[in-house]
Order: structure tokens, then sequence, then C-alpha cells
């Protein structure tokens, strides 16, 4: 963790920095507070929460005075954690049912390359390593290369994936994988998809039927978006879109590691309604950790 957390430092320093010294400023003028605003867009951090960010610090600037760097850290720290709201519930749902013995499901959901195949890697090797049982199910049946991929991670971790016929139909592999799961009293079934966003309407009916297939069996514990941090506004207007098609029950932020646009965690957080559970922050096995919204404010300000 604390490895993840000097690597998520680096690359979003430079917008606490940036920050903290304009904060610091002598006077704090109108041009001021205008570079303040920008450096927060140029961070994703969206319109409203920015001008609402900006807004607060004015207020507490003017009535409580920041007498010191360590006054302008402490301003920002608290007002940047309101935003990202420490109060979400970001527990996953991961663990068998204790009614019925069912294994929790996990439906993995986002764009083509985003990073959901790698994502579903990393988590199943978290819950293995915590002495999990877990399945793979690989229901993006359209390429090949995504279900092979998928296999390659679950070989790795030392997983069965459940794959079907390429171009079979993603509905039926994800039922299968769930069966599969429930007879092998598995833990926990994590469930690809396929992230074609050529048209709504086709993206609605395939992930809608997934669903609904898998429901056959029980309720889906967890819908899992996987957005890219690094794209943006583009970003949010993916999760708008999944957001119309499926009830998503959290949100995993790839890419953190490359990019400044940390902004983008309360963006999406405010998009959707639901919180950041999950962050990667690389491409290797171990680069995925749960969402900690302290230390990601602490990873800004450095
Ligand atoms: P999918 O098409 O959504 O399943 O995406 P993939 O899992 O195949 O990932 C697409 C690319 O993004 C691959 O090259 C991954 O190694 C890379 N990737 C995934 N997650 C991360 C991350 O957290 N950080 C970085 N730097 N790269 C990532």
């Amino acid at each position: 963790l604390v490895r993840l957390r000097s690597r998520l430092a680096r690359s979003q320093t430079s917008l606490g920095k940036g920050l903290l010294s304009l904060l610091s400023r002598e006077r704090l003028d109108d041009e001021t507070w205008e570079e303040i605003e920008d450096t927060l867009l140029t961070a994703d951090l969206g319109v409203a929460p920015t001008q609402e960010l900006v807004e607060r610090l004015r207020t507490r600037a003017r009535v409580e005075g920041i007498q010191s760097p360590e006054a302008a850290r402490t301003l920002l720290r608290e007002e940047l954690l309101a935003l990202v709201d420490p109060s979400l519930d970001r527990m996953l749902r991961t663990d068998r049912h204790v009614e019925d013995g069912r294994p929790a499901v996990v439906l993995v959901v986002g764009v083509n390359g985003t990073g959901k195949t790698t994502t579903v890697g990393k988590l199943a090797r978290v819950l293995v390593a915590e002495d999990r049982d877990v399945l793979l199910g690989a229901a993006d049946t359209f390429r090949a290369a995504a279900a092979d991929q998928l296999t390659t991670w679950g070989d790795r971790v030392g997983v069965v994936t459940v794959r079907g016929p390429e171009g079979g139909d993603p509905a039926s592999v994800a039922f299968d994988a769930v069966k599969a799961g429930i007879e092998q009293e598995a833990d926990t079934v994590l469930v690809d998809t396929a992230g074609r966003l050529q048209t709504k309407v086709g993206l609605m009916d395939e992930l809608g039927k997934v669903k609904r297939v898998i429901e056959k069996h029980g309720p889906v514990d967890e819908v899992l978006l996987v957005l890219d941090a690094t794209t943006g506004q583009n970003g949010l207007v993916q999760a708008r879109v999944f957001g119309e098609v499926v009830d998503v029950t959290g949100i995993v932020l790839t890419k953190l590691d490359g990019t400044a646009k940390g902004g983008i965690v309360v963006a999406v957080q405010r998009e959707l309604g639901v919180p950041v559970k999950l962050v990667g922050l690389g491409e290797g096995p171990d680069d995925l950790a749960p969402f900690d919204p302290e230390a990601f404010v602490d990873g800004i300000l450095g």
C-alpha cells in the first residue's frame, strides 16, 4: 500500500503543489482564484465541483485567514476530502451468501480498453490471496483475444476461467460461470463482459440480458464500472451511458498512475451517485488498491 501510495503521489503532486503555492500567495486576489479554478478544471474536477470548492475556499480564506503554508494545506485537505466524501460505503461485496451458500457475483462492465480484463485478473489475485475460492467468467465472446487474456490471468492466479465458443452468447457464458460457481461452492464469481459502445441499444440489450440471465441464479452483488482516468470528460459520458443500462454499484478508476487528473474521482462519483471503490495504479498484478479517500487527498497534497 505504501508503494502504491507513493506511485499515486508522484503523478498527482504537481496538482497539489500548484494549488498550495497559489493558496499561499500573500494576496489572494481575483486573478489568483481564477488560476486556482483553472488548475482544478485541468485536473478534471468538473465545473460544478470546481465552483463549489473555490467558493468554499474563498469564504474560509476570508473568514479564517490563511496565515501559513500549513494553514493553506489544512484548509485544502479538509475541503478536498469533503468533496471526495469519505462517508460513502466503499465495501466490495465479494463474500458468499450465508443464507444459501451462493457465491457473490461481480459483473465487470466498461468500454473496451479501459482495463476491464486486467482489473478482473488483479481482483481475482487479491481475493485468492485472502483465501477465497474464485471463478472467472469470460463473457466477452466477441474477441477471442479477450477470453484468452482472461484465461491467462486465471492461470496465473490459479483459478478456473469459464469460457464459451467465439461469437457465442455472452449471457449463456455468464450463466454457466455462475452455475459452475454454485456447483463448486466458490466464494466469488467475477464476470468480464464485452464493452462495445457502437450502439447504445446494442449494449443495453446485451448487458441487460447478461444481467437478467445471471439473476436466474440470484441477484448480482456488484456491478463494477471500469473507467480509464486518463480519458477525462469522455469517461463521464461513458459513465452516463452505462448508468442508464445497468445499476452500477461501484466504480473502478484505472490508469490513475499515469495522470494528474485525479479530479475525475469526484466528477464520476457525482455523475453516477456511486462511489469509486477500487483504483488501478499500473499494469502489474499487484497494482489494484481499494480507494482510500484520505490517502488519495494526501497523495495530491504530497
Ligand atoms: P479491457 O479491454 O477493458 O479488458 O482492457 P484491458 O484489461 O485489456 O487493458 C487495456 C490496457 O490498459 C492494457 O494494456 C492494460 O495493461 C492497461 N491497464 C489496465 N489497467 C491499468 C492501470 O491501472 N494502469 C495502467 N498504466 N495501465 C493499465
